[in-house]
């Protein structure tokens, strides 16, 4: 058995490690020339950091990243509306990573390089397409900057990992139309900032109509006076935006307005948003669930398979999730196109319904209650707006559906661990 994977994002570089676990041989080409630390902040919950501890990599990443504390709500005016804990602080056996995306994939990298050997990850080399006989399936490349053909790569499965614009997933559904555009645009930076709330807060204020920010420290002690990077993101309801690049410079003019007027007593926001050295400007899209992903031993995986509105902190989360369940149906079923399509079966489902859940009641919709009670004003005292029986039951069915619930984890079979 060798499996080819196309892309090492967060979700093909996981599957690579879970490969090697497995003993099943694998190779990962990636179109970019270097793996460089690009993006900004991601979270990473329970139900994924469980996953990554399974690998070994409990220790890395809490080297990088900040162990999230609390989970915070607030309106436009910084009133609090809702805190509950997160990850071990509400009592899961593991953490709540917050962390540089270009972190998270450097800790994947030092891994695989250090398990699988320095040529584990085949850099500059795009996929062009995937064919298939009935002994292998085949993924066919050029050279990323040149064009230049590059030699064809046979396995006995090939798993595309290659994000939101894939061209596999184009190749499996022809007839899908671009990503669909949520009509809200986000600015996205890093300031380095002294210590928020708890200093390790994730905070989301406002509401999309008006303007809603989420921030949160996603490395502490960056100087020696003790600032950390925080992780910053502001989203507008607007028309106006291009199409998704991770790497699309943003400009403040466009958003800033929104935000002019949040001077809270315990964070100067628009001071915070002056403070990054650059800001990225990406929309908010995501995909219709697919009614497949799996053609016979071709596959989809993570964003590829089931793009979503990063607006429940899962995207990298079922990315990582997908792969264990990948790796666990291949080593369940000798038969590669059976293991195809068990996964599929376990995985389609379950992430159509975070994608549906990210559009209409993801964690924030929270915001979107106490914005729609309140008619965008203050409030006197929050118990006269809304219960907090209310606001834990609109949280706990989010984490439900993405399957972080104390109850579901706990249920969900122990992950091997790495022997390392
Ligand atoms: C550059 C970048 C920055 C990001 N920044 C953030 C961020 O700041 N915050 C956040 O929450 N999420 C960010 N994301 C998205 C987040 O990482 C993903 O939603 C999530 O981790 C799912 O991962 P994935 O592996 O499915 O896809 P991705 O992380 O998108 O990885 C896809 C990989 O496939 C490669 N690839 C694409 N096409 C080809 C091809 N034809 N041939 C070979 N390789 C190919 C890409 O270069 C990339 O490395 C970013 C993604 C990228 C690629």
């Amino acid at each position: 058995m060798k499996v080819i994977i196309v892309g090492a994002g967060i979700g093909g570089l996981t599957l690579a490690l879970f490969l090697h676990r497995a003993g099943i041989p694998c190779a990962v080409y990636e179109l970019a020339p270097e793996i460089r630390p690009l993006g900004v902040g991601i979270n990473i919950l329970p139900h994924a950091s469980r996953e990554l501890a399974a690998l070994g990599l409990e220790p890395a990443l809490s080297r990088v990243a900040v162990l999230t504390r609390e989970s915070v709500f607030f309106n436009r005016f910084g009133q609090l509306i809702y805190r509950e804990p997160s990850g071990r602080f509400a009592g899961y056996d593991d953490p709540q990573y917050s962390i540089h995306r270009g972190e998270l994939q450097n800790v994947l990298v030092d891994a695989l390089v250090e398990r699988n050997g320095k040529h584990a990850i085949v850099t500059g080399w795009k996929c062009v397409g995937v064919d298939q006989d009935e002994r292998s399936a085949i993924a066919h490349f050029c050279a990323s900057e040149s064009g230049e053909p590059r030699p064809s790569q046979r396995g006995d499965v090939v798993v595309a990992c290659d994000g939101l614009h894939s061209v596999v997933r184009k190749a499996l559904h022809p007839n899908e139309g671009p990503p669909i555009y949520s009509g809200v645009n986000m600015w996205r930076g890093v300031s380095v900032w002294p210590p928020i709330l708890s200093g390790a807060s994730m905070i989301r204020a406002g509401w999309l109509a008006g303007g809603k920010m989420v921030v949160y420290p996603i490395r502490d002690r960056v100087d020696e006076r003790g600032r950390q990077l925080v992780n910053w993101v502001a989203e507008l309801q607007t028309a106006r935006h291009k199409t998704r690049d991770w790497n699309r410079p943003g400009n403040i003019d466009d958003f800033i307005a929104a935000f002019e007027h949040w001077h809270f007593d315990w964070l100067d926001v628009p001071a915070l948003i002056r403070a990054a050295p650059s800001i990225l400007e990406f929309p908010m899209v995501d995909q219709e669930p697919l009614p497949w992903w799996s053609r016979g031993r071709v596959t989809l995986l993570g964003d590829a398979a089931h793009p979503m509105y990063p607006r429940g902190s899962n995207g990298a989360g079922q990315a990582i999730l997908d792969a264990r369940a990948l790796v666990d149906a291949l080593v369940a079923h000798r038969d590669p196109i059976e293991a195809l399509k068990i996964y599929e079966a376990k995985r389609l489902p379950v992430t159509a319904e975070v994608v549906r859940a990210n559009r209409k009641n993801p964690p924030d919709a929270i915001l979107r209650e106490v914005f729609e009670r309140t008619g965008d004003r203050p409030f006197a005292r929050i118990e006269e707006i809304i219960t907090e029986e209310e606001l834990r039951a609109m949280s706990d069915a989010y984490k439900r559906v993405a399957g972080f619930d104390r109850k579901s984890l706990s249920a969900r079979s122990q992950p091997i661990q790495e022997e390392t």
